[in-house]
């Protein structure tokens, strides 16, 4: 780690990378042509255990383009979690479509399925064509269940409600890439599922996204979107409007290089989360999150609890001193842009962000860092108005 300072998250980039990219500028296929795209979709599609994958330039894109290929368009609905990052929100805007807000469960703060499905039950009506918002008359076409931190949503009861009232699941897989649901892939659970590979994801590209599926037809037509819906090879034909989606060269070679270490970053960063666990399970004022009892989970980011009232100076205190930490994203609906949307039986979110802090989370951690990171998170709590006097000199 750098001197003087603990970073939130910072890429781990010690295989291959060099070599990897440097190859491409060797060969000058730096652009969206050559053969790393090609092998970094194949290397993904066998990780995940998924018969296709689709690179787009980010996450986002993945969303979006995925919200397209299951009809998602103006006037529909889609339920989205209130506690995430705001990606799939606005990626349903894109789409015309509106956001209906869902709470997260106090398990691994993924999307309640509970409250899924009482809303589909109790809110909706299923008719011929499909499922009515009964509130605002929309039909509600998908859900996007969101791995949070790394944490695997429920997905069976998900699908099962979901089958029910005929509705797609896109999984947002963009923070728990190798983590396991019930011994399979996040990524590989839901109708479609999206990854990222931006700077701060568990593996990265610099920037960039994937869209997974075992569709035939939705891969067939994700891949014409992101390329600007362009009909063949030579002639400059287009049926549609298409995007600019498509992921470089350069980024999927450095995709490959790290995607040999992912095994052992989802190693590592459980070790890490276990001793955080360990050096914070004496105290009774901080809790820290833990995967749910249905996955293994990458452990993307680790997030511990605060008392409400110390949240704010606790963060402050840890920043001045040099360790890089973070409050949880604010809830969506509370957002100008997302407060007119429905939002159902938000209960749990709102105490899990007020409380929430996501400590530093790098592959690179040592064990001296995690205990510094936890000291200071303890002094903090315990003594709340204590002056940062110095940062910290390392030691290592
Ligand atoms: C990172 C992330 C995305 C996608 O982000 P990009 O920066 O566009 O790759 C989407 N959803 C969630 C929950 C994320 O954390």
């Amino acid at each position: 780690m750098s001197e003087n300072r603990i970073p939130l998250s910072e890429p781990c980039l010690e295989g291959r990378e060099w070599e990897y990219v440097k190859a491409c500028l060797d060969d000058r296929w730096v652009s969206s042509a050559g053969p790393s795209v090609k092998k970094f979709e194949s290397r993904i599609k066998e990780y995940i255990g998924a018969r296709h994958a689709v690179s787009t330039v980010n996450g986002t894109a993945a969303l979006h383009v995925a919200l397209m290929v299951t009809g998602v368009g103006p006037g529909d609905e889609v339920l989205v979690p209130t506690l995430t990052f705001i990606a799939p929100a606005n990626a349903v805007r894109y789409c015309g479509a509106y956001p209906v807000f869902m709470d997260c469960s106090p398990i691994g703060l993924g999307l309640d399925v509970s409250k899924v499905v009482r809303f589909l039950h109790e809110e909706c009506e299923e008719r011929a064509e499909g499922t009515y918002n009964k509130k605002t008359g929309l039909r509600v076409k998908a859900v996007i269940p969101v791995h949070i931190f790394g944490h695997p949503v429920d997905m069976d009861p998900l699908l099962q409600i979901c089958e029910q009232f005929k509705l797609a699941v896109i999984e947002d897989a963009t923070e728990s890439l190798g983590s396991l649901y019930k011994g399979r892939q996040t990524g590989s659970l839901g109708h479609l599922g999206c990854l990222s590979f931006n700077g701060n994801k568990i593996i990265t590209t610099g920037g960039g996204g994937m869209l997974t599926t075992n569709s035939d037809e939705w891969a067939a037509r994700a891949r014409h979107l992101t390329t600007q819906a362009r009909c063949d090879e030579l002639e400059y034909q287009h049926d549609e409007i298409g995007y600019n989606y498509r992921l470089t060269n350069l980024q999927a070679a450095l995709g490959l290089a790290q995607l040999e270490r992912l095994a052992d970053f989802v190693c590592i960063k459980r070790c890490h989360a276990e001793r955080y666990r360990t050096l914070l399970g004496e105290s009774q004022d901080i809790g820290f999150l833990w995967e749910p009892p249905w996955a293994v989970s990458n452990f993307w980011f680790y997030t511990a609890f605060v008392s409400p009232t110390l949240r704010k100076t606790v963060i402050k205190n840890l920043n001045s001193c040099g360790i890089e930490v973070r409050p949880i994203w604010q809830l969506i609906h509370t957002q100008p842009m997302y407060r007119s949307c429905q939002a159902y039986r938000v209960d749990v979110a709102p105490g899990i962000y007020e409380s929430g802090i996501n400590l530093p989370c790098s592959v690179g951690l040592s064990d001296s860092d995690i205990a510094f990171v936890v000291d200071a998170l303890l002094e903090f709590t315990t003594h709340p108005h204590r002056q940062v006097v110095s940062k910290r000199v390392v030691v290592d």
